[in-house]
């Protein structure tokens, strides 16, 4: 008996889930600006509020990030066309990275292309047969993405994913483990979603007990907490708190790429051993430059970090008051937590036709009831669009019955 082929495409074909939303004018995804002013966007003619950026620190857009990103281009061109391995890595780059070092107080920092690039180089190379990693369930999905990558490479690590934040059952876990089975323990600063901040001196206190290494990773941390927005460290006012620090560059830092910081026999390793970084081109002269500039931005001119963070504690005091539920954020992204996916499509969809631009977040990024609009705040928001923001959320809350 002859067996039926079945085409590779055929899931492509059937999958019509996206087109339905299109369809209901319900589909938030892929949706192209096309221009920024200052903290708004243009999206399909209209002018909107964005109060869904990563680009804490407005940097992105900062002239003197802009023109320090068109000179390199100038002078060293648009791409290094090569893996830093080979023939891409510019001074530019060791310059950087030793300003990197500096900044976040460690002795060597290596530069990523992306920051998703970093959690998968940096996690795979330090991970391997008969090791653990530990990992808040909540963390980003890089840094998972990163163990997938070590045990694609056959190196057979275990897993093991503790709920948020969630130190008596990190406890349990470590408790069960072998002590002579060598481990890393993982945890975004600031999580992506939550908005909340790794309980990192009990994490830490119990990393060493149990003889773990601590990697922090710092994409919403730096630029957006601690006094001079040097990250969740500096919120408590403790480096020692993690061995390796990792960061990316699309956020506060205004351009792409990300690195990571520790000790310098360790970044030394991981430069070998990072699959990611060996066969992947290596970061751009314009990128490098505007890193360059914002991390001068950042050093020079800490009320930015000042006024993100006075924004931040106005819009969860005046989101509480309305009703909504911030679940536990304590920082510049601030989630509306609504469960329901399809009433949290039509808020967005409110949102977006009243001048907000938000991302709503769904099943499988968050669980399946806890379907959220995510919202995040930029040290250049002036305070009218604000104003306006709560009034159109109050108004949109109250006529989908969220608040
Ligand atoms: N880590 C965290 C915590 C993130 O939120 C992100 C991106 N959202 C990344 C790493 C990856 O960084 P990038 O987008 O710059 O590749």
């Amino acid at each position: 008996m002859k067996t039926v082929q079945v085409d590779i495409f055929q899931k492509c074909y059937e999958f019509t889930e996206a087109d339905a939303a299109r369809h209901d004018g319900l589909y938030p995804f892929f949706r192209p600006i096309e221009g920024y002013s200052g903290a708004r966007v243009i999206s399909q003619g209209r002018e909107l509020i964005m109060a869904g950026s990563n680009n804490y620190l407005g940097l992105s857009l900062d002239a003197r990030v802009r023109e320090a990103a068109i000179n390199a281009v100038k002078q060293y061109g648009a791409s290094c066309s090569g893996s830093r391995f080979m023939n891409g890595t510019l001074k530019l780059h060791e310059e950087l990275e030793e300003r990197l070092a500096h900044f976040v107080g460690r002795e060597a920092a290596l530069c990523f292309t992306t920051g998703y690039q970093t959690n998968l180089g940096a996690i795979s190379a330090l991970t391997g047969r008969g090791e653990h990693v530990l990992t808040d369930k909540l963390n980003h999905a890089s840094i998972m993405d990163g163990i997938f990558l070590s045990i694609g490479m056959n190196h057979q690590v275990n897993v093991h994913r503790y709920k948020h934040n969630n130190i008596e059952q990190l406890l349990q876990i470590l408790e069960s483990l072998p002590p002579d089975q060598p481990k890393l323990l993982v945890t975004d600063g600031v999580f992506s979603m939550e908005g909340d901040i790794a309980r990192l001196p009990q994490l830490r206190e119990l990393a060493r007990r149990y003889g773990a290494r601590v990697y922090l990773d710092e994409a919403h941390a730096i630029g957006v907490v601690g006094a001079t927005g040097r990250g969740t460290l500096e919120h408590y006012d403790d480096r020692s708190l993690a061995d390796l620090v990792m960061c990316t560059f699309s956020k506060s830092f205004g351009s792409i790429g990300g690195f990571i910081a520790g000790e310098s026999v360790i970044i030394d390793y991981i430069k070998h051993f990072a699959r990611p970084l060996i066969f992947s081109a290596s970061m751009p002269p314009s990128n490098l430059a505007a890193v360059m500039k914002s991390l001068e931005i950042i050093e020079d001119e800490p009320e930015r970090v000042t006024r993100l963070q006075q924004i931040a504690d106005r819009m969860r005091r005046e989101f509480t008051r309305l009703g909504f539920d911030i679940g536990t954020s304590e920082t510049a992204v601030i989630p509306l937590i609504i469960g329901d996916t399809q009433k949290t499509f039509r808020f967005w969809k409110y949102l977006y036709e009243n001048g907000v631009y938000v991302n709503p977040v769904v099943s499988p990024a968050v669980p399946p009831n806890r379907a959220l609009i995510r919202t995040s705040y930029m040290a250049i928001h002036e305070d009218p669009d604000l104003d306006r923001l709560l009034e159109v959320a109050e108004a949109g809350g109250k006529a989908i019955g969220i608040i």
